[in-house]
């Protein structure tokens, strides 16, 4: 059964009455496996589970992004809805940002570089809203996928530096079977694109050097962002058609 709340003083009172650990995943919606991976994680070393749902405008720098981003609500209950107990805290924009975006939290270094030299204020717009959400859920453990590695390195520091009572859980990244990473943006590439994109998954993993394999990726049809290799990583972002795809594997393999 799922428990949706739109009003976070509900949610509020309704989490000052329930004992127990929670686990938390924070998504922007649309789900798929990969944020169902989370939600069974969370489900096998919680008592309770809450799952928020949340386009945060404040982490896209790009107005048509966030304009065509996939909005599914109905969907994505109905997606959870088999995964028994479950509450859902769907919040609007005017509630969780009632400071009008006056306050942010801000990191100097990791994320200026990858994402954040691409996307600036992606990742202050990140780290405010979870700082906010974390707050709200007082959660036992937050649930975060490795898909967005360089943002779980960023929300693990952030706990660590704000002394933030909730563990940081890293969970590893669900592939569809052409191993093209799960993502909600996955839904606005053409069948073809979607095919050509698993492309990235593969050159990822070849043993060669960078500056080939971005040639190989760029003769493919991306337009490169990075290939870079950081914190024993090889991380990437490229767009295929208007859509922006990141992936990453540990590097050097394991
Ligand atoms: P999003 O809704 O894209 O903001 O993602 C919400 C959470 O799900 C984030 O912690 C993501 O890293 C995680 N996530 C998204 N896609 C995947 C995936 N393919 N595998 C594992 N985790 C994912």
């Amino acid at each position: 059964m799922i428990r949706l709340f739109e009003s976070l003083r509900e949610w509020q009172d309704f989490r000052a009455s329930a004992r127990g650990d929670w686990g938390f995943v924070p998504t922007m919606g649309a789900l798929h496996a990969g944020h169902l991976s989370l939600v069974a994680q969370a489900q096998k070393e919680n008592d309770h589970i809450l799952v928020s749902i949340f386009v945060n405008p404040t982490q896209f720098n790009n107005a048509e992004d966030l304009e065509k981003y996939p909005r599914t609500l109905a969907r994505d209950l109905q997606l959870l809805e088999p995964h028994g107990e479950l509450c859902v805290l769907h919040p609007r924009y005017e509630e969780l940002f009632a400071d009008r975006y006056q306050f942010e939290v801000q990191e100097k270094e990791k994320s200026l570089v990858l994402c954040g030299a691409h996307r600036p204020g992606h990742f202050t717009g990140v780290l405010t809203v979870v700082m906010k959400l974390l707050n709200i859920a007082h959660a036992r453990r937050a649930y975060f996928g490795e898909k967005d590695y360089q943002q779980l390195t960023l929300i693990r520091e952030m706990a660590q530096a704000f002394f933030l009572p909730t563990e940081i859980v890293g969970c590893p990244i669900v592939r569809e079977a052409s191993g093209l990473a799960m993502s909600s943006r996955n839904e606005r590439l053409s069948e073809t694109e979607r095919t050509e994109a698993a492309f990235l998954f593969r050159a990822l993993q070849r043993r060669a050097p960078l500056e080939e394999i971005r040639k190989e990726i760029e003769a493919q049809g991306f337009k490169l962002d990075y290939l870079e290799e950081r914190w024993g990583r090889r991380l990437v972002a490229a767009f295929k058609g208007s859509v922006r795809l990141i992936d990453n594997v540990a590097w050097p393999e394991n």
